[in-house]
């Protein structure tokens, strides 16, 4: 029987354990953190990833712990509608509408599915060696595990820690990202909806949405340098003011939470790799195709590596081959999810007059070229 070692129990190597684990394929997740404890924010699990849910088994308690979003809409500073997406028409082609949900939960209902001893806390691995017969995980405690295949799941950073390729750097998009989650109830005709809304200024949009009966997912992005922080007492009356243009309602949210439960993260991604393996190693998820958030699919982008990397491994005798074919599965996808979010990113980045040319032209697209890219996304 093949044995694995999956680094990082995020999202993509949590989902990426259970689906080995389903196929019979002993593996085991190590994981630096001493605890798992996702950060305060929400996630929208678009139905890509739902249908590899649905696959584990998984969907229905994703779904009862979530909102499903029977609207998707982005919006101009006038309240003008710039693209939506409605939930029944998904459906019906694609079987599942969004799911929103909090990080928290999603990654407690995968925890669950894991045997206890399948999750090792507190274990950082810094490096690892190869042979013909096996691959051998080094950790920062010394501890070498030896196992048939490694698969990095662990983060954005993966490949920079390891040095896989120096050329490689991160890119800044120009944005940082507020998030926090606050008890709070949306209208009730729009408990079901997200909506995102674009200002005029460089960078500037919020977004929102109900991720259970009580709890709203915000999130606030603004042209800003890289690297900033803010005093939690006066974070608020900073996004206050940035966000004085929006609708009241964000400003009652804001008001609604506490300083100390908003996080702040630049956004990053890097260019896309050409190779995401070498021999018994593979990455997965951000390690592979850390990509921008623009179109909400990160982490269903590892979502859908956990179950193609299952497959390949359960097919094939031959784990180089296996991680190959995983490879060349998933390369192409990912490849235009981080391309086509980076550049919707930085039609967001512009102001003025060039921003209203831009919305224009999105918002006039013709409802079967906006389809036609959902599908790709939408389609296993
Ligand atoms: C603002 C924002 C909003 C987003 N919204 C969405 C959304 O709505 N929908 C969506 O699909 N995606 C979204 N994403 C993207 C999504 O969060 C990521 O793509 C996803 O979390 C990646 O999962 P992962 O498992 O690959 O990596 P991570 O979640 O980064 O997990 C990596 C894990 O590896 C561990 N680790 C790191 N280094 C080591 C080490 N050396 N040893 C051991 N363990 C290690 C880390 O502690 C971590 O637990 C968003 C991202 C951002 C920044």
């Amino acid at each position: 029987m093949k044995k694995g070692i999956i680094i990082g129990a995020g999202i993509g190597g949590l989902t990426t354990a259970i689906a080995l684990l389903k196929k019979g394929i002993e593996v085991t997740v190590f994981e630096q953190a001493a605890q798992l404890n996702e950060v305060g924010a929400g996630l929208w699990v678009a139905p890509n990833g739902m249908k590899v849910f649905e696959q584990l088994q998984l969907a229905d308690e994703i779904i009862q712990s979530g909102t499903i979003l029977e609207k998707i809409e982005v919006l101009d500073w006038n309240g003008s509608t710039i693209s939506s997406i409605i939930g029944d028409k998904i459906r019906s082609k694609h079987q599942f509408a969004t799911t929103a949900i909090h990080r928290a939960s999603l990654q407690k209902i995968l925890h669950r599915q894991l045997p206890v001893e399948k999750v090792v806390l507190n274990k950082k691995f810094i490096s690892f060696e190869q042979d013909s017969e096996k691959i051998t995980a080094i950790f920062a405690d010394g501890q070498r595990e030896s196992a048939d295949f490694l698969l990095l799941a662990d983060g954005i950073k993966s490949i920079s820690n390891l040095n896989l390729f120096p050329q490689h750097k991160l890119r800044y998009t120009g944005q940082t990202c507020w998030r926090f989650v606050v008890d709070f109830q949306l209208p009730h005709e729009a408990r079901n909806e997200m909506q995102e809304i674009w200002s005029k200024k460089r960078g500037l949009r919020v977004g929102f949405s109900q991720i259970n009966a009580d709890q709203v997912y915000v999130y606030i992005t603004n042209y800003q340098k890289s690297g900033e922080s803010d005093d939690p007492s006066k974070v608020l009356d900073k996004l206050l003011s940035l966000c004085s243009e929006f609708p009241t309602i964000v400003s009652e949210m804001i008001q609604a939470t506490e300083g100390t439960n908003v996080l702040r993260n630049d956004l990053y991604d890097f260019p896309p790799l050409t190779s995401w393996t070498n021999g018994r190693m593979a990455l997965l998820g951000d390690a592979a195709h850390a990509t921008t958030p623009n179109l909400g699919q990160g982490a269903c982008q590892a979502i859908e590596d956990a179950l193609v990397i299952a497959n390949e491994l359960h097919h094939s005798e031959n784990v180089h081959k296996a991680l190959k074919a995983y490879e060349q599965k998933r390369i192409k996808k990912a490849t235009h999810i981080t391309n086509t979010s980076w550049r919707f990113g930085q039609v967001t980045n512009t102001k003025g007059m060039l921003k209203s040319i831009l919305v224009s032209l999105l918002r006039y697209t013709p409802e079967s070229v906006n389809e036609k890219q959902l599908d790709k996304i939408y389609n296993l």
